[in-house]
This record gives C-alpha cells, sequence and structure tokens, in this order.
C-alpha cells in the first residue's frame, strides 16, 4: 500500500487538453479543479474546454481526415499502431491504474487487472479485427456491379462517463479508430485523466497527430458543443439517460449527425427456487452489485427472489456482505473503494433515506462511512421488503444499493422486472432450460444472463433498449456505428 501512497505523490498531473498532437490549456484561460475521491485532495487544475477547444479539436480532426494520414492507410497499417497502442498501454499501466484510482475512486487492483487490462484488450481487439473483413459485391444485373463498402463517418465526437473512465472510453476509441475517423473525445470533467493519457500514448505508438482529441471540460459546454456542432459526423454518447436524451436533441438540432447512446440501467436480477446453486448466485448477486462500488450501469440492482429461498438468500447475502465494507482504494486487499465525489455520494444517501422513508426494511449498511483520510465512502446497502414502485426500484442509483423483492409466480416477476423506463441487462437464475429460455425471451434487455451475472467478453455487443439507449458497443457491430455503407455501381 505505501508503495502506491508514494507513486501517489511523486505523479505529475498534467491537466492541459489534447489536440492535434500537443497538450494546450484552454483558449479562454478557464481551469477546473479536479479532486480526489480517495481522500478529497486536489489533485491538481485541469482545462476547461468550451465551444472554442471544441471548434480547435474538430478542426485538427477534420485536417486529419482529410489529410487521409490514418483513414486511407492500409488496415493492417492502422492495425500494428492500435496494437503498439495496447502494448505502451499496458506497459504503462501502473501510471494508468494510478491515475483512474485517484480520479474516480475504484480499488487499485481492479484499475489495474480489470480497467487498463480491458481497456488495452479492446483496442488491441479493434487493431486486430480491421485488416480481416472483406467488403461486398451485390448479387446485381449481368452487366452491371454494385459495390457495397465500408468507409469511416469522418469525425467522430465520444463523449463518456466517469465510472469506468478508461474502458467506456476504448470502447468508442477502439471501433472508431480502428475505421479510419479521427476522434474528438470528452472524458467526465470527474475523472479526465486516463483520456489525456491515452491521446498520448496513442501518438507514442505512431497514430498521427489531430487524428485523436481530447477535451476535458463540463458536459453544458465542452459536451454541448461537440454534441452540436456542424462538423461532426457522429457522436458516441454514454452516460445517463437524462443526458442521453438532450444529445439525441442537439444531433437532430445542428447537422443531423448520427448519434449512438449508451445510457443507464435498473438490472433485474431473477433467482429462482429450481436455482441450480445458490451460493454461486449469492455470490453473483452481490459481487455484481457492490464491484464499482455499485456504479456500474449494468449493475443488478433489482433482486427478485422466489419466496421460498429467499431466507437463505438474505442469510448468505449478510454473510458475505461484510468482506464488502469500503477500504482505502490504494489498499491492494481493498474490493470496495470511494464514490465518484460529494455530490454522487451525497444522491446515494438521499436514496437510501428515500428507501427508509417509503418503508424497504435496512437489513446492512445504509451509513457514509468515514475514513480517517478522508474521501467519500458508502457502506454496502441491502435493503428487504422492496416493492418495485418505491423510487429506490425505480430509479437508478449508481452506488452499493441492493433491493430485494419476492416473488412466487416467475412470471409476475419478468412482467415487474421490465416495468422501469430501462433495459439494460438482467438475469435468471433455474436449473430449468425451458423456463431460463421462456424468462430470458420475455426479458426487456440489452443482455440477460442465465445461471451468472458477470461474463464479458469484448467479442459481444453490449447495450440496452427502452430508455437504456440506442447504440452496442463492442464486438464487431459496433463497426456499425462508426462506418458508412457506400454502394458504388459500375457499368461493366
Ligand atoms: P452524465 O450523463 O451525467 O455524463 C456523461 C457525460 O456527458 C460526461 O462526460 C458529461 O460531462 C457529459 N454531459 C453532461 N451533460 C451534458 C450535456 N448537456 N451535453 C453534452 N454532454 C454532457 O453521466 P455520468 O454521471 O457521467 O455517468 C453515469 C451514467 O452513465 C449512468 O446513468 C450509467 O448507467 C451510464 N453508463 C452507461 C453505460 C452503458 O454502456 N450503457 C456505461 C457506463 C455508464
Amino acid at each position: 500500500m505505501a508503495q502506491w501512497h508514494e507513486r501517489a505523490s511523486a505523479l505529475k498531473i498534467d491537466g492541459r487538453a489534447f489536440i492535434g498532437g500537443h497538450r494546450v490549456w484552454a483558449n479562454s484561460g478557464q481551469q477546473f479543479e479536479n479532486v480526489s475521491p480517495v481522500d478529497g485532495r486536489k489533485l491538481g487544475m485541469m482545462a476547461r474546454c468550451d465551444g472554442a477547444d471544441v471548434d480547435a479539436a474538430v478542426a485538427a480532426a477534420r485536417a486529419a481526415f482529410e489529410d487521409r494520414r490514418w483513414a486511407r492507410k492500409a488496415p493492417a497499417a492502422r492495425k500494428r499502431v492500435l496494437i503498439r497502442f495496447a502494448e505502451l498501454m499496458l506497459k504503462h499501466s501502473d501510471e494508468l491504474a494510478l491515475l483512474e484510482t485517484l480520479d474516480m475512486g475504484k480499488p487499485i487492483k481492479y484499475s489495474q487487472n480489470v480497467d487498463v487490462a480491458l481497456a488495452a484488450n479492446c483496442i488491441r481487439w479493434y487493431g486486430e479485427a480491421i485488416d480481416k473483413i472483406y467488403d461486398q459485391i451485390a448479387p446485381t444485373g449481368e452487366d452491371s456491379l454494385a459495390l457495397v463498402t465500408r468507409e469511416p463517418v469522418g469525425v467522430v465526437g465520444a463523449i463518456v462517463p466517469w465510472n469506468y473512465p478508461m474502458l467506456m472510453a476504448a470502447w468508442k476509441i477502439g471501433p472508431a479508430l480502428a475505421a479510419g475517423n479521427s476522434l474528438v473525445l470528452k472524458p467526465s470533467e470527474k475523472s479526465p485523466l486516463t483520456a489525456l493519457r491515452m491521446a498520448e500514448i496513442a501518438i507514442e505508438a505512431g497514430l498521427p497527430p489531430g487524428v485523436f482529441n481530447v477535451v476535458p471540460g463540463f458536459g453544458h459546454e465542452a459536451g454541448a458543443a461537440l454534441a452540436s456542432h456542424m462538423d461532426v459526423d457522429c457522436i458516441g454518447f454514454t452516460g445517463s439517460t437524462r443526458t442521453g436524451r438532450a444529445i439525441l436533441r442537439m444531433a437532430a438540432e445542428s447537422n443531423m449527425k448520427r448519434a449512438w447512446t449508451e445510457l443507464g440501467g435498473k438490472s433485474a436480477n431473477i433467482v429462482c427456487a429450481d436455482c441450480p446453486d445458490l451460493d454461486a448466485a449469492v455470490s453473483a448477486a452481490i459481487g455484481s452489485i457492490y464491484f464499482n462500488q455499485g456504479e456500474s450501469c449494468n449493475a443488478p440492482s433489482r433482486l427478485f427472489v422466489e419466496a421460498s429461498i429467499k431466507d437463505a438468500f438474505i442469510e448468505k447475502a449478510l454473510a458475505m456482505i461484510p468482506r464488502y465494507a469500503p477500504g482505502d482504494p490504494l489498499d491492494e486487499d481493498t474490493i470496495m473503494g470511494a464514490i465518484v465525489d460529494d455530490a454522487q455520494m451525497k444522491t446515494v444517501m438521499g436514496y437510501i433515506e428515500a428507501g427508509k422513508a417509503g418503508g424497504a426494511k435496512l437489513l446492512a449498511g445504509g451509513e457514509a462511512v468515514r475514513l480517517d483520510s478522508g474521501g467519500y465512502y458508502v457502506a454496502p446497502t441491502l435493503f428487504d421488503q422492496v416493492d418495485n414502485s418505491m423510487r429506490i426500484a425505480q430509479e437508478e442509483i449508481f452506488g452499493p444499493v441492493l433491493s430485494v423483492l419476492t416473488f412466487t409466480d416467475v412470471n409476475e416477476a419478468v412482467r415487474q422486472a421490465n416495468a422501469t423506463p430501462y433495459g439494460l441487462a438482467a438475469a435468471v437464475w433455474t436449473s430449468d432450460i425451458s423456463k431460463a429460455i421462456k424468462v430470458s425471451r420475455a426479458l426487456r434487455a440489452g443482455t440477460v444472463h442465465v445461471n451468472q451475472y458477470d461474463n464479458d467478453d469484448i467479442t459481444v455487443p453490449f447495450g440496452g433498449v427502452k430508455q437504456s439507449g440506442n447504440g452496442r458497443d463492442k464486438s464487431l457491430h459496433a463497426f456499425d456505428k462508426y462506418t458508412e455503407l457506400k454502394t458504388t455501381w459500375i457499368q461493366i
């Protein structure tokens, strides 16, 4: 632990934007303070980019796109750069992990083994994929040929949240750059550090300047300027449903750019009495809701458990919860770290109060935790006797709070599972294959898990239905977001 604290004190924070291959302060000279949720200390000042900085970044991205040094490179050449980019991320793994933990509070062991590892793997995977994709010739008439080719859309704007800053950025960077686009990325104002380092690392890997730009700043300033920019061809957004709605509006009202949204969730985890392994179900339910301090879009925050096994389930869950007591994120043994900031901690505590006031029964946690070093921490919280109409069952809390609902009829559990505006992820646990398939089909969610919760792989698409978004990140399907199909008719 001392080793990480020493490294943290030695770390030099560069808060400047990254535009056209250079670190620059905002044109206006405006800055904002970056505070670490780990202990509340000031990490440094960040460039507060506004419309003028976004204009400069988009102009750099456009120039890089037009000069074709990246867009027209052979896919195998883009592949080499992206693989080198991924390798360099792993080489700088300690630094990236430290920046991620200091910026948003997650445990250092996860920053390193999950966030850096998965983000680098994502960049590598898209690099490796891009020279294995063929264009098509359509089955048209005898004396003509129609080529159907994929082209990069041009300048992509990406706006990402703070809960997995590096990974959410990588899910945009990988496919957008592999396909030959230029990119302007706006990280969350709460966690801008790793995106800025990734842009520097990309240049070190051989990416031409201007292809990948990063504009730190606030949503209503840099974010809005990017989403409504007339020279941005496509916006890829990950964040809350509320902001996603605004993004779609801005895209429509500016140049009708393509807009892809990956939004919030309130995922249901349905555990039937014939669940094949109750210990595994408890472990997945608890591990998945408290992982990343509950700040995961697909966290299974509503647990529907069949009445006959509820007491056994709760007893096992309560035995497991103390392991998730929040601790110093720079301690390698910590598995639950800090909430991203004071405002988010207050939001989570507000939901806990709403749960209590609404009549739910608090079985564990329910309070903010003060570590000697300061920072923002919330105890892992479990509510029983939750009704699906309560705010804690309907709204995304984005904190370590699990709501338990009980059912006797699985069809009724499915009906309630679907009765929120969200549709990101869900799960069902049963030994009955027919029931598993029927329930999976009936659940309105982009991802359904059967007898597990935490499987994840870059090869599969991830995204939501209903108000959880309209796009898919990851997998080859993500190329659909960042490429245009072009038809070329040739007379022969
Ligand atoms: P948020 O919507 O507040 O912010 C997301 C990003 O949008 C930030 O960079 C922010 O600065 C920017 N932004 C805010 N207002 C804006 C505006 N008016 N115009 C343009 N940009 C604006 O979300 P958050 O609190 O950072 O992240 C948490 C949310 O993200 C949760 O709802 C979570 O479920 C969701 N999320 C979804 C996925 C997914 O893949 N579906 C993944 C991770 C997080």
